[in-house]
């Protein structure tokens, strides 16, 4: 992986013949006593801070195979602190009318609003399909706002290929469906996987820690665990949609948990 471009919304780098670019959609706050133990309870020391100051990322890749995918789009207008990517687009130099496939981790409205713009533009004109697993179609259907989108969804399974170099890897625990995206050039393995971490500064170094919108907390924190622990053995880069800027980085074993490395 080498970096060559950036700002501070986005970091642009090479992976053998691909492009990859991590770019920011802005932040969300969220009640810090939504991180919880393993007993469900909030975090003593979390909790008294009050909120939480979440990053929210996506990623766009070009190159043979992948042109024209981006992965998650966003919050969009959903909340006042989201709806950042267009304009971090035109900083990267990429034309939205260029993306013609959405890779969606889950149907949560953070990463499925980014797909209207200002006034409920449609924001990527030439989108021609929106990947998504099969168990989050429903989720996706119940967002009513997004109905014109419905007949672009492409339902993917556990293992199945998106594009070349591109599988869809189900990261179980977080919300129906909750998917991920392995890339592998020869150079390098990313794991693009949206929501398995919330809170990067302390669920690294704790992985038994969890996140209150977890749909099934124990499913989540074994989930977090195996990616981790595999991501660390291999050398993958972790791509998150909630991860620190820039939204990439190293998972390195450290004593019995995990450190957090940013690209
Ligand atoms: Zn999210």
């Amino acid at each position: 992986m080498i970096i060559t471009s950036r700002s501070d919304n986005f970091l642009g780098f090479t992976t053998g013949a691909w492009r990859v670019w991590s770019l920011s959609d802005g932040y969300i706050e969220m009640p810090a006593d939504l991180l919880r133990d393993p007993r469900n309870k909030p975090v003593p020391q979390v909790a008294q801070a009050g909120a939480l100051r979440l990053s929210v990322n996506c990623f766009a890749l070009a190159g043979p195979g992948v042109d024209g995918i981006l992965i998650d789009s966003g919050g969009g207008n959903w909340a006042s602190t989201t709806g950042r990517l267009e304009q971090t687009l035109a900083e990267a130099g990429i034309d939205p009318a260029s993306i013609i496939t959405l890779a969606l981790t889950h149907a949560h409205q953070d990463h499925v609003y980014g797909l209207l713009a200002r006034r409920d533009w449609v924001l990527f004109p030439n989108l021609q399909a929106i990947v998504i697993a099969e168990e989050a179609v429903e989720s996706f259907a119940a967002e009513t706002g997004l109905a014109r989108f419905q007949p672009l969804l492409k339902p993917v399974r556990n293992g199945e290929q998106v594009a070349e170099r591109l599988t869809a890897v189900a990261l179980p625990g977080h919300a129906p469906g909750h998917t991920g995206y392995a890339f592998d050039t020869k150079e390098d393995r990313f794991l693009f996987f949206g929501d398995v971490v919330h809170v990067p500064a302390l669920q690294f170094g704790d992985p038994a820690l969890s996140w209150g919108y977890d749909d099934d907390q124990t499913i989540a924190r074994a989930t977090r665990q195996e990616v981790f622990r595999d991501a660390a053995e291999a050398g993958t880069w972790v791509a998150g949609a909630h991860l620190g800027w820039p939204g990439v980085g190293r998972v390195m074993r450290e004593g019995g948990a995990y450190r957090y490395e940013p690209a």
